[in-house]
């Protein structure tokens, strides 16, 4: 089967939602070109909400890891509010040479934790601890630096599953550990990081993998294998859909022992 049919069939606990959230004009879609594509662009181009879905095969499983590059400026606060609580994982950035985007990190940060307390499941104080990873972007621009490792110690201080990193989209600066990190506090497989899997075709089947033929693999050589792609044409699943999901994860009537991305992934 291609990687595209066994992502779209990949169960529940292997479909994550990643939010990247921050000011506009901080890179947040550099950081996310760089990570898909490994490409940069130096034109700025406000972004609305683009969605993209990277699709994965790794020791024999599929995973899917859905993208959501929100606006800074906050046009609709209710989409807003449906992203902080549709995220399973999220990446907050700022610019180094910008204290008011750090200051909105530390907004955003206090909208998650209070979105996420309304969430049902969050009976079990763990959850509310959702991976966050804190980005200072444009590390590049060491001159015109403002924000200080100490202002990001203060920042993080008592925040459980939190962590931070600074990065250049630019120059190509830890853009990678941005993701491998996130991956680490989310507990997610280390190959979905860029480095780690072969880029394959979205409809590559894999050689060997097939029951009906071809060359056969030995099991070290399977187990071993990760690819991943992006999604061609990835449609970001409807309003509607994550308004189910909201409903899912904050409806009371539900039993708490009910894992919300079940019902994530069987209505998109
Ligand atoms: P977004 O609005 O947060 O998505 O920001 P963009 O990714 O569109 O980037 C805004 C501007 O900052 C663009 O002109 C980018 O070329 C530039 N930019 C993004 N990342 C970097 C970086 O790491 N260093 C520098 N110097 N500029 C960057």
């Amino acid at each position: 089967m291609a990687l595209v049919e066994q992502a779209n069939n990949a169960p529940a606990e292997n479909c994550h939602r990643l939010v990247i959230l921050g000011s506009s004009k901080v890179g947040k879609t550099s950081i996310v070109a760089r990570f898909l594509y490994n490409k940069f662009d130096d034109k700025y181009t406000p972004t609305i909400e683009d969605f993209h879905r990277k699709i994965y095969r790794i020791k024999g499983n599929a995973y899917r890891l859905d993208i959501l590059d929100t606006s800074g400026n906050h046009p609709f606060p209710a989409m807003r509010r449906l992203s902080l609580i549709t995220g399973d994982l999220f990446i907050l950035v700022y610019s180094i040479d910008n204290r008011e985007s750090f200051e909105e990190v530390r907004r955003l940060l206090d909208q998650i934790v209070e979105c996420k307390s309304q969430c049902r499941s969050v009976k079990d104080v763990k959850l509310l601890n959702v991976p966050i990873m804190i980005v200072g972007n444009k590390c590049d621009v060491e001159k015109d630096r403002v924000i200080h490792q100490y202002d990001v110690t203060n920042l993080l201080e008592g925040r459980l599953n939190t962590a931070s990193i600074e990065c250049s989209a630019k120059k190509n600066v830890n853009i990678e550990d941005v993701f491998v990190r996130l991956f680490h506090t989310a507990k997610l497989p280390s190959e979905m990081s860029p480095s780690l899997h072969r880029k394959v075709h979205p409809q590559y089947v894999g050689k060997g993998s097939s029951p009906t033929g071809g060359r056969v693999m030995s099991i070290r050589r399977k187990t071993s294998d990760a690819c991943g792609a992006v999604a061609p044409n990835a449609r970001r699943p409807s309003i509607r859909t994550d308004l189910l999901v909201a409903q899912s994860r904050t409806n009371s009537s539900t039993s708490p022992d009910d894992d919300p991305r079940d019902a994530k992934c069987v209505i998109q």
